[in-house]
């Protein structure tokens, strides 16, 4: 009877894992000829300074208009880690992102410490040639451009303490590339590399702020979160910031550097470039910028 039910089940489930087989294999070979086709484009999303009030950067994050349909960077990212469409993806957010940069600098739209952030996936981190690439495109798109790249690992990019992710770290660091560590608390809980890796920013996840009022164990552990990084001398960023409360509650907590849609949701460069023209009429940052000048 088990055995019948069991086939059954399968039979039941069956259609469903051929969809979204079908949907797999569909997104990977429209992923495959994404660049030339030039389906993909940057959004930014502003990181903000409360203590000093000012934008310091902008995060840049993947997007992917397929068939007239969007698709969530947490669809498409995972199929090109897994079939290493990653590495050609990766450098071009990487050219596209500094190429961003060094427009707004010229149109002095930000100042001389805005950097831009880009995430960085372990299949890219670990490449032998990662360090060597990404310094020849920096070169390229902002020479001598020391401390406006900053790339955000995720824990897992840093929970194999080799010899060569050390050397991956200390190119970049010489040439002044910044790392931040991305959602961290959610990933490895073996915090040694926190001392092993040159490191400057630590970037709490949104799933702690995101009930950061209410519940307290999130509270809790975004105070040792950014107790630790202060700690180690490192900075701290909190993702998902929302709300007015959220911002209250992370200021007050002594977390410095904010970045939400509270501030503004992820979006093109021209938007982005607009947004830091309009800056002084911001609902948030505009009344705080007032606030404080009074
Ligand atoms: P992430 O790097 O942790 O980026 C933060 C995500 O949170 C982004 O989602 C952003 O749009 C979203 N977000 C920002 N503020 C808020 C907020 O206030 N509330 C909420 N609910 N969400 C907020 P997105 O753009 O969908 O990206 C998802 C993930 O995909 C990123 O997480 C990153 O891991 C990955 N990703 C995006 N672009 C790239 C890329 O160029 N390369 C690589 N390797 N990964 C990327
Ligand atoms: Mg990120
Ligand atoms: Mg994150
Ligand atoms: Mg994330």
């Amino acid at each position: 009877d088990a055995k019948t039910q069991g086939r059954n089940t399968y039979r039941f489930y069956e259609p469903a894992l051929q969809q979204r087989g079908a949907r797999r294999l569909n997104l990977e070979n429209g992923l495959k000829r994404a660049l030339e086709l030039g389906e993909l484009m940057l959004y930014f999303q502003p990181k903000y300074d409360c203590a000093r009030r000012r934008l310091i950067g902008a995060e840049a994050l993947l997007r992917w208009q397929y068939k007239h349909e969007w698709i969530s960077p947490t669809e498409f990212i995972p199929l090109a880690e897994e079939t290493g469409l990653i590495l050609p993806l990766g450098e071009w957010v990487l050219e596209a992102a500094l190429n961003t940069l060094a427009e707004w600098r010229h149109q002095q739209l930000v100042d001389d410490e805005f950097h831009i952030g880009v995430n960085v996936s372990p299949a890219q981190f670990w490449h032998p040639q990662f360090a060597q690439r990404t310094l020849e495109i920096l070169q390229r798109c902002l020479p001598g451009g020391q401390g406006l790249l900053e790339l955000e690992l995720t824990e897992s990019c840093l929970l194999r303490p080799s010899e060569e992710s050390q050397r991956t770290f200390n190119a970049l660091r010489q040439a002044g590339v910044r790392f931040a560590v991305d959602d961290f608390g959610t990933g490895y809980s073996n915090l040694g590399y926190l001392k092993q890796f040159p490191l400057d920013v630590l970037k709490i996840d949104q799933s702690f702020v995101r009930d950061c009022i209410d519940d307290l164990s999130d509270a809790t552990i975004i105070r040792a979160i950014i107790a630790m990084a202060h700690g180690l001398g490192l900075a701290v960023i909190a993702e998902g910031v929302e709300t007015l409360e959220h911002a209250e509650f992370l200021k007050r907590e002594g977390c410095e550097l904010l970045q939400g849609y509270l501030l503004a949701k992820p979006m093109p460069a021209d938007q982005f470039a607009e947004f830091c023209r309009q800056l002084a009429f911001h609902p948030y940052l505009g009344s705080v910028a007032a606030s404080h000048a009074a």
